[in-house]
């Protein structure tokens, strides 16, 4: 099965995991931009990391990654909902070097929002980007956050994009050694086995002297959210004279989704009626 999140438990420890398995998904994302093989897997490592962590979050939740920097790349944003789908995508302004965060995206800083859903507040986490790769960085933002102690495991190449977690729960800790134990056998892991092994596989791999229990999947997909109704909203958060500028200058307004490239056009009368309407009365919502 491709395109899953599984959970798994490490029985009589407070350890839980989830493997993430990204294909169908990541050729979606792969399909829109052409990027560079560097970008490329930084990318697909963000979305493994993000379809990870929203692994808890409710169905109307989402989880938002970004990382920003002053280096060759400069923008790097994921985006994982509660209902398994992931969006993302990478800016870069000259040829991105491999090896360490610190080169490829100059002084960064990563910032984590999250939306737990069922109308909780939303929570933002802001840090320097350290470490040199995105699952230190990450580890990093976990630990300065006193987050529950988090490890990641990430890789992209492409043809997919692959992650592991591992957390140790609070609670009463009647092993006090399996996270250690857990993660140290987890370090041993090649990114090649966490693209290519089936779950089953790597989870024998890797704690064939525990006593693993692996969960139910879930699937996990590409959905964008973007819609004409949510373009319209923007484009009247924007101001009538700002949208009647552009219109002015171009004959109609064009807005391209940087996540998935769909086109949205609106031309005089779309505009008059944008401005005119305010919100639409319910049952209207969808028009074209
Ligand atoms: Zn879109």
């Amino acid at each position: 099965m491709t395109d899953t999140l599984n959970r798994f438990i490490l029985e009589t420890t407070n350890v839980r995991g989830e493997w993430v398995h990204l294909d169908a998904t990541w050729q979606a994302l792969l399909e829109r931009y052409a990027y560079p093989p560097v970008v490329r897997d930084l990318l697909g490592q963000a979305l493994a990391a993000v379809a990870l962590l929203s692994a808890t979050i409710k169905f109307d939740g989402s989880l938002i990654l970004q990382v920003t920097g002053s280096g060759p790349v400069n923008l790097l944003v994921v985006q994982a909902s509660g209902h398994g789908t992931v969006r993302g995508l990478a800016r870069w302004q000259s040829e991105v070097p491999a090896g360490d965060l610190a080169a490829q995206f100059g002084d960064g800083r990563m910032v984590m929002t999250i939306d737990p859903g069922q109308g909780r507040e939303r929570y933002q986490g802001i840090v320097p980007l350290e470490g040199s790769s995105l699952s230190a960085a990450l580890e990093g933002y976990f630990t300065r956050s006193e987050q529950l102690p988090t490890r990641l495991w990430l890789a992209a190449d492409g043809q997919r994009a692959a992650g592991l977690l591992l957390q140790a729960l609070p609670g009463e800790d009647r092993d006090p050694d399996a996270f250690n134990r857990a993660t140290t056998l987890a370090d041993t892991l090649q990114d090649q086995e966490l693209l290519e092994l089936p779950v089953q596989t790597l989870l024998h791999r890797l704690y064939h002297e525990e006593d693993v229990r692996l969960l139910d999947g879930s699937p996990v997909s590409f959905r964008c959210g973007c819609s004409r109704e949510r373009v319209g909203e923007m484009l009247r958060n924007l101001g009538r004279p700002e949208v009647d500028s552009i219109l002015e200058d171009e004959g109609r307004v064009e807005v391209n989704c940087e996540f998935c490239n769909a086109g949205y056009r609106f031309d005089a009368v779309d505009v008059e009626q944008l401005f005119t309407e305010g919100e639409p009365p319910p049952g209207s919502r969808t028009r074209h």
